[in-house]
């Protein structure tokens, strides 16, 4: 039988999303999940040209390098103009880095808080006057389980998504007056293009997936969807309040104190 697409549910009709480093991964799954609950979407990227071609009618690319502010200031403002307005923004541009603190030097140290929180500072700061002229304002920021999770091999990663989250709980506090609600996801290891670039660094790649699938409590990587299914809720009208949480997607990594088998 041919499959008939389900209409759009009016969830979030007549919203404004902006997704930094939407072309792809986790951003990119939510941007479309957006999308299908009714929000017109700019996905704000480093690299837009990558965000797939059937994606280009849904989704708004704009240029946009979270580490830079004129550029995040332009690309804000871009978006605003294409879209009407902003209500929801979600701050998911990151990058990764490998190591203990002996293995990165200042200017990796930098580099990634500078994308991975200056970025949220930046992109928050420059949506904050359009986010105050909304009735369903949220900010939903993209953290990780290593925030709070003491993983080995991750010093500077985990510093920067440890900031992160009390970034997060810091706005919810700032902002909740005036009606802005900020929360964070915290994904365990997610099934993304990320994850593909990792493991091609690896000596033997099927052996490392297998090794990080066995991590998880429940056997398998989170799916990318499954983290932007968490976003979009935080993001929604059903969530009015959630404020300053840090809600974990991570198949039970944190949570649950497993013995090994
Ligand atoms: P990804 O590499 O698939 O996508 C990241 C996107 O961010 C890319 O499109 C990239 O171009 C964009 N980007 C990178 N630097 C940027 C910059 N300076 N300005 C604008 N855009 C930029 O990665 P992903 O796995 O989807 O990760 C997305 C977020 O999820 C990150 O914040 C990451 O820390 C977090 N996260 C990922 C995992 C995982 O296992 N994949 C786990 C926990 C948290």
């Amino acid at each position: 039988m041919p499959h008939t697409p389900s209409p759009p549910s009016p969830e979030l009709d007549g919203l404004a999303a902006v997704v930094t480093g939407g072309a792809s991964g986790i951003g990119l799954a939510t941007a479309r999940i957006l999308a299908r609950r009714g929000a017109r979407v700019a996905v704000l990227d480093l690299v837009p040209d990558t965000l797939p071609a059937t994606d280009r009618e849904a989704l708004f690319p704009v240029r946009c390098d979270v580490s830079d502010d004129a550029s995040v200031r332009a690309g804000v403002a871009r978006a605003v103009d294409l879209l009407g307005g902003l209500d929801i923004l979600v701050n998911n541009a990151g990058i990764g880095a490998q190591g203990t603190v002996a293995d990165n030097d200042d200017a990796e140290w930098r580099h990634v808080l500078d994308v991975n929180v200056l970025g949220i500072v930046r992109t928050t700061r420059a949506a904050l006057p359009h986010l105050r002229a909304s009735r369903h304002a949220v900010v939903v920021n993209t953290c990780s389980v290593a925030a709070t999770a003491g993983l080995p091999q991750r010093a500077l990663y985990s510093a920067s998504k440890g900031a992160v989250q009390s970034l997060t709980l810091a706005m919810a506090a700032d902002h909740i007056r005036e009606g802005i609600r900020v929360n964070c996801v915290n994904p365990g290891t997610a099934d993304t293009p990320w994850i593909d670039r990792l493991l091609s660094s690896a000596d033997d790649p099927g052996a490392e997936r297998t090794a990080l699938n066995a991590r998880q409590p429940t056997g398998r990587l989170v799916s990318a969807e499954e983290v932007g299914a968490a976003i979009v809720y935080l993001a929604s009208p059903a969530a009015a309040s959630v404020t300053g949480t840090a809600l974990a997607v991570d198949g039970g990594m944190q949570g649950l104190r497993l013995r090994p088998e």
